[in-house]
């Protein structure tokens, strides 16, 4: 420790990648480093009289008071500020911008009083890239639609959303009828560019408020919130008629194609998803053997 010298110190904090600053117990800001003032876009001359609360949302600032607080009164010397979440923490730069930080705080003690040390570390581009990944993983890649577990996640949601609230909620699937026959006749391309353009006939056809998705193959699925048995069926009709009396033209081919449906009115405060989904099911399974293009419910 000999030669760790206060101008070694002040070099090592002045030079880390991570950006640093240091707040004294009223929460303003003593000592931040070139990369933390690179991060929120500061200078020197906006340093003067800094608080710590202009670095963070304002929708952020009671919560960010509890966590402080409560790390202050604990025996710990630092702490991962993100030990149960992802990401915990944002912050604001001076043009407005928020963005993603991780955060490391730590208790110092200097002449007898409490300072306290953050390390922080803009993860904007690793968010993204997460957002992105998650998109993927919940979105159907040839028609764009969210796919199955998407839907899932929201089905869950709109269950417990429709309970609390007391609102009707009913749900639509639908399967495409003799399908394969376009794919045995013309190849799966051709098979592909059908199925997208139903899915943007489907589209077109719902409500901002639905949640329409592939479910699979040649079946699709809408969740209709606020939306009774009656006009459920409404919509079903409406899309059953898009469906059949459209030709899709395919190069030099084109189809006619029919598809049959099941509707559902959610059972409130009885049923949960799977429930729910059983029903639906087995309503489309009754339409195909009532001779397809038809709707059952
Ligand atoms: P049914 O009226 O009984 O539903 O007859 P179907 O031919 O539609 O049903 P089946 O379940 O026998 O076959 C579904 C077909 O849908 C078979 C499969 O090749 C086709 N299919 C499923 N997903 C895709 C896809 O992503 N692209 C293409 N081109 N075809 C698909
Ligand atoms: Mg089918
Ligand atoms: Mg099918």
């Amino acid at each position: 420790m000999k030669n760790f010298t206060v101008e070694r110190s002040l070099s090592i904090v002045q030079h880390a990648f991570d950006g640093m600053l240091v707040i004294d117990s009223d929460k303003r800001i003593i000592l931040m480093n070139k990369a933390g003032m690179r991060m929120f876009g500061l200078h020197q001359c906006d340093m003067n009289g800094l608080y710590l609360n202009a670095l963070i949302p304002v929708r952020y600032h009671v919560q960010h008071d509890i966590k402080v607080k409560a790390f202050s009164e604990s025996d710990e010397i630092s702490r991962n500020m993100q030990q149960k979440k992802s990401i915990a923490a944002y912050g604001v730069r001076k043009n407005g911008d928020e963005f993603p930080l991780e955060v490391s705080i730590s208790q110092l003690s200097i002449d007898g009083k409490i300072e306290m040390l953050a390390i922080i570390r803009d993860v904007s581009v690793r968010t993204q890239e997460m957002e992105k990944l998650l998109e993927a993983a919940t979105q159907d890649e040839l028609t764009g639609l969210p796919n199955k577990r998407k839907f899932n996640e929201e089905l869950s949601k709109a269950i417990i959303r429709a309970n609390r609230y007391n609102q009707p909620m009913s749900m639509i699937l639908t399967d495409l009828d003799n399908f394969k026959r376009i794919n045995d006749k013309n190849g799966h391309n051709e098979g592909d560019i059908v199925l997208m353009r139903i899915a943007k006939l489907l589209q077109e056809n719902v409500r901002k408020s639905d949640f329409l998705c592939r479910w699979g193959g040649e079946e699709f699925i809408i969740l209709l919130p606020n939306t009774n048995l009656d006009s459920a069926l409404l919509l079903a009709e409406k899309l059953r008629l898009a469906i059949s009396s459209r030709i899709f033209f395919c190069d030099e081919n084109n189809y006619t194609i029919t598809a049959s449906f099941g509707v559902t009115q959610l059972d409130n405060s009885k049923e949960d998803s799977s429930s729910f989904f059983k029903r639906v099911d087995s309503k489309l399974y009754e339409a195909k053997d009532a001779g397809r293009n038809c709707i059952k419910f």
